[in-house]
């Protein structure tokens, strides 16, 4: 049973949005067997068809589905209160084996059921001591709770439940493009905006022969670990050297890191008008670098023909970092492969750059047909679930 978290609060679309959360688990699902997939009662019910269904990969998948609160696996039983005993306190047994404490929660949507819930909680709890004599009941903090659902086809009862990422489907918000480096901060910045829904594709700039083939390996790596939370992938690879060449070539130094992050949100911006992407997406931090103070973020910005969220804005290192673990794009991240960020450094970054200054700095030099040329040779590749 995959609960919902935040769909269940929907109003009059809810239903889009169900639907949609649908979808997006059964296509996860057919790597792991037949199941027979409904929907109830802000509930996903998933059912295995056969015997040789990969339970075990199903929840890993499941539990990775933005929508998804919770996953309760469940023995789907008759709705009779000696056969939910009856053949209940086997399927319970591993879990129940293993803890010290428990307690009973009974829910019963189906009010034709002649026991009332509380009366399910006692009878249950009561046949649960006496099948298991080593438990005692704590009704604060059980090791495990039992739920026992009285539903419309049948009774559910379950002991197991794992936390989801939460979250709202991906696909009921749009789409953005993801400027995403080979570092900590831009793949955590595009799950979170997936977990709100939005649909992601990913733009990256390269400059070979500064940053090697590994370092691009490394980024595709990136896409392969986001896929099961965003869904498919399209990432753009943008052969950025000839630009960043010419900057170092045409602009004060003190401005490059500014003037390069504004060429990319130019090329993103062609991108998106292209291909009708509706915003873009950057892993920035207020502080965290000289191009990432509020003024640069600032001159940044004025070259945005789209909004540009940065859902890591407010966060710190730490926070980041921790979400990256969750997510399982650290390891990957901390690869020592350079960015083209990190080639052309300058030594004394200017911290506080005005838009005017920016400007006078970039304008020495023609970068459109440059642009032009990136653009025609983006690289495509398609990352599927
Ligand atoms: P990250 O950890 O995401 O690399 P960072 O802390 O290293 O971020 P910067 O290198 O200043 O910070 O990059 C800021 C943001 O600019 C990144 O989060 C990313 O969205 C974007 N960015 C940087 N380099 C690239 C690149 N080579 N291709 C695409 N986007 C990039
Ligand atoms: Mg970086």
């Amino acid at each position: 049973m995959a609960k919902y978290g935040e769909i269940a609060l929907k109003g009059l679309n809810k239903n889009t949005f169900e639907d949609l959360l649908v979808r997006n688990i059964k296509r996860r699902l057919k790597k792991c067997g037949e199941f027979h997939i409904t929907r109830n009662q802000s509930t996903v019910y998933i059912a295995p068809e056969t015997d040789d269904c990969d339970m075990e990969k199903a929840i890993w998948w499941v539990t990775r589905t933005f929508g998804v609160a919770a996953v309760q696996r469940a023995a789907v039983l008759p709705k009779d209160f000696g056969e939910i005993v009856k053949q209940g306190m086997p399927y319970l047994e591993d879990v129940l084996g293993a803890a010290k404490t428990f307690k009973v929660e009974a829910k019963r949507s189906d009010k034709r059921f002649p026991m009332r819930s509380p009366e399910i909680q006692v009878e249950l709890g009561a046949a649960i001591l006496e099948a298991f004599p080593h438990l005692t009941v704590n009704v604060h903090e059980p090791d495990v709770t039992v739920k026992c659902e009285i539903r419309d086809t049948n009774a559910y009862l379950s002991a197991e439940r794992i936390i989801g990422v939460g979250g709202i489907p991906v696909g009921s918000s749009g789409t953005a493009l993801l400027l995403l480096s080979g570092g900590i901060d831009s793949p955590v910045a595009g799950y979170m905006m997936a977990k709100r829904g939005i649909g992601i594709d990913a733009i990256h700039f390269q400059s070979p022969p500064y940053t090697s083939e590994r370092a691009l390996l490394k980024v595709e790596e990136l896409c392969t670990e986001l896929v099961p939370y965003c869904g498919d992938i399209r990432f753009y690879a943008v052969p950025f050297t000839e630009i960043q060449e010419a900057l170092r070539d045409n602009c004060p130094e003190e401005y490059f890191t500014v003037i390069m992050r504004r060429l990319m949100i130019k090329i993103t911006n062609r991108i998106c008008a292209k291909k009708d992407y509706n915003a873009m997406i950057t892993g920035e931090s207020v502080g965290q670098v000289a191009s990432q103070t509020i003024m640069a973020l600032g001159c940044t910005d004025k070259v945005a023909e789209y909004p540009v969220f940065r859902p890591a804005i407010g966060l710190d290192k730490k926070e980041i970092t921790e979400i990256a673990r969750k997510i399982g794009t650290f390891e990957t991240s901390i690869q020592p492969y350079e960015d083209c960020c990190t080639v052309f450094t300058p030594k004394h970054p200017k911290t506080k750059p005005s838009i005017a200054e920016i400007e006078k700095a970039e304008a020495g030099f023609d970068f459109e047909p440059l642009i032009e040329k990136a653009i025609e040779n983006i690289e495509i590749k398609d990352f599927k679930l």
